[in-house]
């Protein structure tokens, strides 16, 4: 490797010349995590475990702008705004010694605008935009432009780009609206994370009716479309999107058996066993040739910022599975998702992708 990190040739023991460092374990290039929100590194511990997904997006939507549960005091929002940068501060150094060099990082505010400045990590800033009522839909997409600018404008050599943030949470209107506006791009969702998305729009039932009731969302305008999610969703995108999918952890075969669009499938298994304790169909995924990539989520719903951890949940989890292909996922698989495999993602002539040593059941970045 140069000095720089790029990898200047991959060259047999004998030919490597006197300045060889022999290492334990496995060297590997560093992980990409597909699906994070650094802006939520203030809520560790804030959620119980296994509330289900319903409960859990009510305690976010009541606690991340006041996670403590405190009197707001004058000076209260200042006050968070500190305690959230200090947050996503160790969030990063957590990501960057574990071995992360890349994330796809969802943003609901530009709060991470500054700390992405000078990070020593590559971003993927997914600006998400929600609303389950159509009249709120243009709205909500001028606000969430707004934010993508300040990212924009920040001029980092990093990607931007609007996303949906989930079926039971975007209308029609506004997938409709976000399709012209994501022409080309890589964009992301959160998918079929609950049983209970699928029985909302198959039959218009289950858990999300009490949801909307309890934020005073009419939903009299939405009509069931008889097909799970995925099925309902994916079709609005027909402009070309390559599309990060994330849980899917009840995603069936037959979902994703006519897919023509790109797409990458996600796995956040620590997620998914902190909120509805269940694990993502990773034998499914496997046996139907998908594009699978790695996430952590968030600290809101993880125990750790980790790729090497969601690794050996996943060795845990599913024994069957190699390592070689659980790292694939984490390096190659992931920097193909997110558009960066020219420079991250494996050991070649020319990229940057970054040295992480694994050994004795932890990873950490080397430096080259
Ligand atoms: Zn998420």
């Amino acid at each position: 490797m140069t000095s720089n990190g790029s990898v200047d040739a991959i060259v047999p023991e004998n030919e490597a010349g006197d300045d060889v460092q022999p290492l334990n374990g496995i060297l590997s290039p560093g992980f990409i995590n597909a699906h994070c929100h650094i802006e939520l590194s203030h809520m560790k511990a804030v959620i119980p475990e296994h509330t289900g997904l319903v409960e859990f997006v009510k305690q976010i939507i009541y606690k991340r702008e006041n996670p403590f549960s405190e009197n707001l005091s004058e000076d209260y929002f200042e006050k968070l705004l500190d305690i959230k940068h200090k947050a996503m501060s160790r969030a990063v150094d957590e990501l960057y010694n574990s071995g992360t060099v890349a994330v796809g990082d969802i943003c609901n505010t530009a709060d991470s605008v500054e700390l992405k400045k000078d990070s020593p990590l590559y971003w993927h800033n997914f600006v998400e935009v929600s609303g389950f009522v159509d009249a709120v839909a243009a709205k909500r997409l001028a606000t969430a432009e707004d934010i993508l600018l300040s990212f924009i404008k920040a001029g980092a050599k990093e990607g931007n780009s609007l996303s949906p943030h989930a079926p039971y949470s975007v209308s029609a209107a506004l997938f409709k609206l976000l399709n012209e506006k994501t022409t080309g791009q890589l964009i992301s969702i959160h998918n079929q994370e609950t049983l209970a998305e699928n029985e909302l729009y198959i039959n218009k039932t289950g858990a999300f009716l009490e949801l909307y009731e309890g934020l005073g969302i009419n939903i009299d305008h939405f009509l069931p479309t008889g097909k799970t999610s995925i099925k309902s969703w994916l079709p609005y995108f027909n402009n070309g999107q390559k599309i990060i999918s994330v849980h899917n952890t009840f995603t069936s075969a037959d979902d994703i058996a006519h897919n023509a669009s790109p797409i990458s499938y996600c796995v956040c298994i620590n997620a998914n066993l902190y909120i509805e304790n269940c694990l993502p169909p990773l034998d499914m995924l496997m046996d139907n040739g998908c594009h699978i990539v790695l996430g952590t989520d968030s600290y809101a719903s993880n125990w750790q910022l980790n790729i090497f951890e969601e690794i050996k949940s996943i060795q845990q989890h599913f024994p069957h599975i190699s390592l070689e292909n659980i790292l694939k996922w984490a390096t190659s698989n992931g920097a193909r998702a997110l558009g960066i495999d020219d420079f991250f993602g494996s050991f070649e002539k020319g990229k940057k992708p970054g040295l992480v040593l694994i050994d004795a059941g932890i990873a950490r970045r080397m430096e080259a």
